[in-house]
């Protein structure tokens, strides 16, 4: 794939918001070349693209398995004026954004997990990973998104969790150009709306897509745990949970099914 096939596809949008598109081979990790970029004063809005990382990050300094051409690995650089906090809504922007592309390219079925994972029968597909990077007066953020397309189940088994790729799920996969475009496509338009409206306009869109809304979790945070039943998400995009002791707003943490009744 070369940029200009990839440029071919992109909506107006994306092709007005992108000033420049890096494809490796092989990378560390896009998120880390992204903020390399901006540190050394490349401070254009770019998209880096590889087909392989040998230290592809999630949250927490966690790993994020990249097998040559298994997946997709994606970074988008856009600069924000907008406070630190906007981060967590603008996480599960592109959560919704990488839902979106996948179910126009016929994925269905699939849901979200708060604050940002793409999930097909509970195992995970899509993994986000956002980092803010100021630069003298500019912010930027880095929008790393990694999707399984074609993940052997020697690699799936090396994963600590359940997971799943797109090609499981859909009868005929879309080349990766396409499927790059697609989840750019969505992402810029949704970031333009995020920007121009705030997340009250993909509040509905989040809670109708949450897997676990309704439902009994937990949370953890570090040590700290907390039971409740999920509300969604409210318009700011923090998690409503309705516990022992009333509705609690959350804003960071991982999300588990609740394995004890809300009593306890
Ligand atoms: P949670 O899924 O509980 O929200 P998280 O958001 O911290 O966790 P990420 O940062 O999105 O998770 O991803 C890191 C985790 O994803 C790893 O710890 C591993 O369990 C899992 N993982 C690693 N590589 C892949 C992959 N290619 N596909 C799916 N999951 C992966």
């Amino acid at each position: 794939m070369d940029e200009q096939t990839l440029r071919n596809l992109l909506n107006l949008e994306s092709e007005k918001s992108i000033d420049r598109i890096q494809i490796f081979d092989e990378i560390d990790s896009t998120n880390s070349e992204s903020l390399r970029q901006i540190r050394s004063g490349n401070t254009e809005n770019r998209v880096v693209v590889a087909s392989s990382q040998t230290a592809g990050r999630g949250r927490r300094g966690r790993q994020w398995l990249s097998p040559k051409n298994a997946g997709i690995y994606l970074s988008l650089t856009r600069r924000f004026s907008m406070e630190a906090n906007a981060l967590q809504a603008l996480s599960l922007v592109t959560a919704i954004s990488v839902l979106e592309a996948l179910r126009e390219l016929g994925a269905q079925g699939l849901q979200l997990k708060w604050p940002n994972d793409v999930l097909f029968e509970k195992k995970k597909l899509a993994g986000i990973l956002l980092e803010l990077q100021q630069k003298e007066a500019s912010r930027f953020v880095v929008f790393g998104i990694g999707v399984n397309v074609e993940l052997s189940a020697g690699s799936q088994e090396r994963i600590d969790r359940p997971v799943t790729d797109l090609n499981s799920i859909i009868n005929e996969l879309p080349s990766r150009a396409i499927l790059l475009a697609a989840l750019l496509n969505h992402l810029c338009r949704n970031l333009g709306r995020y920007e121009n409206s705030g997340f009250s306009s993909f509040e509905e869109r989040w809670n109708s897509l949450d897997c676990y809304r309704m439902i009994d979790i937990e949370i953890q945070n570090g040590e700290s745990r907390l039971i409740g039943k999920s509300l969604g998400v409210d318009s700011e995009g923090s998690l409503r949970l309705q516990t022992a002791n009333g509705i609690q707003s959350i804003n960071g943490g991982e999300v588990f099914p609740s394995l004890r009744p809300l009593s306890e």
